[in-house]
């Protein structure tokens, strides 16, 4: 059984964060676009970098990655990601034959220490629909065109269980440093909505 639970706690704190949000522009105590930059931030820096981190050691250190595809919770734990949304994670790993794609179809369940806040998509009907239905016209949308014959694996996250999803390691990146492949990473690539 599936447990989407948790929806309830994101819905009120967003409330409370709307209403704290409203009174600290309101006193004049914060401007929005800088609450917008913050968000941004966490959106698309801070947290798909911690991903990045992993998904390099994975591809840098074979038993790192061996852990990772074992017991994803703890090696992430090792480099210092945990917390809230991390709980109980799994990686599933692309390969050349076989893509993975990952949805919350209920609600919008991420794996936030590594990945930060969800995007809008991420948490739109359509998405969440279609991302199970037509996964290959999703895809497509986002403008990955898969071959028929590579199978397209879809994670449902929720509650019990987060999905990251390790891309393969980029044909040429081999001179490249641990620091060099963890900016090569991107968020939708650990979503699977794009392969690097
Ligand atoms: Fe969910």
């Amino acid at each position: 059984m599936e447990d989407h639970n948790h929806q309830t706690l994101p819905s009120d704190l967003t409330l409370r964060v709307k209403a704290l949000e409203s009174l600290l522009v309101e006193k004049g105590l914060v401007d929005p676009a800088a609450l917008d930059a913050l968000v941004d931030t966490y959106e698309h820096k801070i947290g798909p970098r911690n991903g990045g981190r992993v998904v390099a050691r994975a591809w840098v250190d074979p038993a790192y990655k061996k852990r990772l595809l074992q017991d994803a919770t703890a090696a992430i734990a090792e480099l210092g990601y945990t917390g809230a949304q991390g709980e109980h994670m799994v990686v599933v790993e692309n390969e050349s034959s076989v893509h993975n794609l990952v949805v919350c179809t209920l609600c919008s369940c991420y794996p936030w220490p590594v990945l930060g806040l969800p995007p809008v998509w991420y948490k739109s009907a359509p998405y969440r629909s279609r991302a199970v239905i037509d996964p290959r016209g999703v895809l497509a949308e986002f403008g990955l065109e898969l071959p028929q014959d590579v199978e397209i694996r879809v994670w449902d996250s929720t509650a019990e269980i987060r999905y990251l999803v390790l891309p393969e390691r980029p044909a040429g990146s081999e001179k490249m440093t641990e620091q060099e492949l963890a900016a090569l990473v991107t968020r939708d690539a650990m979503i699977g909505v794009a392969r690097l």
